[in-house]
């Protein structure tokens, strides 16, 4: 009996269109992202002329549904996207992930009439968005965000400032959390779609970061910045929160799948170069330490991966617990990217901390994935917060 090269395709029963996305998406990533993944990152450069390869492919279609343009296979697409974009580069993964984490707040809370709006163009690749909820006292602690909208009129008035927001400065419009009534806390805060070019709205600079350097970061600052009300998601005050929890239970598992692509791609130029590298006469992969560290990290690679497609069906068929769940997938494998990449350096020795070699860069890059859309250490808070709930509910 044969049997399939790859256990994920059986074990995590991807269907043909499923495969034959992931298989369209590897011909990409190696066409156009690996070969000009270091000179994004040496000039810290907005990746245009790779997303022009992703859109003319359809490949901003997988991320939506097909009412709305996209090529409608769910959150799987949305995984298989992001771990092999990531495979060739986080930054380019994390550039076009942006632009679904903008939408989401749209697809999960908006009107019909808003998600007709707003996300085909987003599908056929012809715009980007970008979603800003951090601020520079709010990024853990969300509750605390100051930015203000006040109603007048047939207007809001934003005011404030949202810090490290992906695609910002290139994305065409952004969801915007802030408050619409201080006294209430969580549940005063709105979210609103703004438009670049909007009078009062600008940009602060670009961040110069150690990693995913070609994934623009930058602040949004508002100034007495008049939105159309019809902009305000799902068209009712107040409910921001909850537009912005359901965003990221959705989008943790599409992280999480991008950390699992992170290490993969560490972990495979890891063990080519172990295959290769000849010291005291032999290949350094004959060393047993050096083995060991190799099935460390595929053992870690593999639970990750594991995780990820389980927390994305629970999201997909709306489990209870899937909050818990993308918290899991996200902690461990940004977990297990950082470990992996670390160790890739460590294989590679000297070589490996330098520019020669991808492994400085995968190295770099995974940081990101214990820190953004929610710090390793929030994602345990959650974790811990759904069993205790669960336990409760057992008594
Ligand atoms: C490159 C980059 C891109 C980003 N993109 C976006 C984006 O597109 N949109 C957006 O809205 N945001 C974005 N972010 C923001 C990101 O989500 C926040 O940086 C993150 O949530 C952490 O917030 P903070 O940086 O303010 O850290 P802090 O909240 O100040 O945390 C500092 C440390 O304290 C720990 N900590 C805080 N509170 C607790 C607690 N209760 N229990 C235990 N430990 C705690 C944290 O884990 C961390 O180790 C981005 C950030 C970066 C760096």
């Amino acid at each position: 009996m044969s049997v399939a090269t790859s256990d994920v395709e059986l074990l995590l029963s991807l269907s043909e269109d499923e495969i034959q996305l992931r298989d369209l998406i590897r011909d990409v990533v190696k066409n156009e992202v690996i070969p000009a993944r270091m000179e994004l990152d040496e000039k810290n450069e907005y990746p245009i002329e790779v997303f022009k390869k992703f859109k003319e492919a359809g490949l901003f279609g997988a991320l939506f549904d097909e009412d709305v343009g996209g090529l409608g296979m769910g959150l799987m697409a949305s995984i298989i996207l992001s771990e092999e974009v990531a495979y060739g580069c986080l930054g380019v993964g994390t550039a076009l992930l942006a632009t679904k984490l903008g939408a989401l707040p749209i697809e999960v809370g908006g009107t019909p009439e808003q998600k007709q709006k707003w996300i085909p163009p987003l599908a056929s690749g012809d715009k980007i968005c970008a979603f800003g909820l951090t601020e520079p006292g709010a990024g853990s602690d969300v509750p605390a965000l100051t930015t203000t909208a006040v109603k007048k009129g047939d207007k809001y008035v934003l005011n404030g400032t949202k810090q490290w927001i992906s695609g910002a400065g290139t994305a065409d419009f952004y969801t915007v959390f802030a408050m619409t009534n201080k006294e209430r806390g969580t549940r005063g805060i709105s979210c609103l779609i703004v438009e670049k070019g909007t009078p009062g709205f600008s940009f602060g600079k670009k961040e110069d970061k150690l990693g995913i350097r070609c994934s623009e970061t930058r602040q949004l600052i508002f100034e007495d910045c008049e939105v159309p009300a019809e902009n305000l998601v799902g068209g009712v005050e107040n409910v921001g929160m909850i537009h912005a929890l359901k965003t990221l239970n959705f989008s943790r598992p599409a992280v999480a799948a991008s950390a699992v692509g992170t290490a993969q791609g560490a972990f495979d130029c890891a063990i080519q170069y172990a295959r290769e590298r000849e010291q005291f006469g032999v290949k350094i992969a004959s060393f047993q330490a050096i083995q060991h560290m190799l099935a460390d990290m595929a053992m870690r690679i593999e639970a990750s991966r594991l995780l990820t497609y389980k927390s994305a069906r629970y999201c997909m068929a709306g489990a209870k617990d899937m909050a818990k769940y993308s918290a899991i997938a996200k902690c461990y494998a940004a977990d297990t990217a950082m470990a992996v990449a670390t160790d890739g350096v460590q294989i590679y020795g000297g070589y490996g901390y330098t520019k020669e070699y991808p492994a400085e860069k995968f190295f770099r890059d995974a940081k990101i994935l214990q820190i953004y859309e929610g710090t390793s250490q929030i994602q345990k808070n959650e974790i811990a917060a759904g069993l205790i709930k669960e336990a409760a509910s057992k008594r």
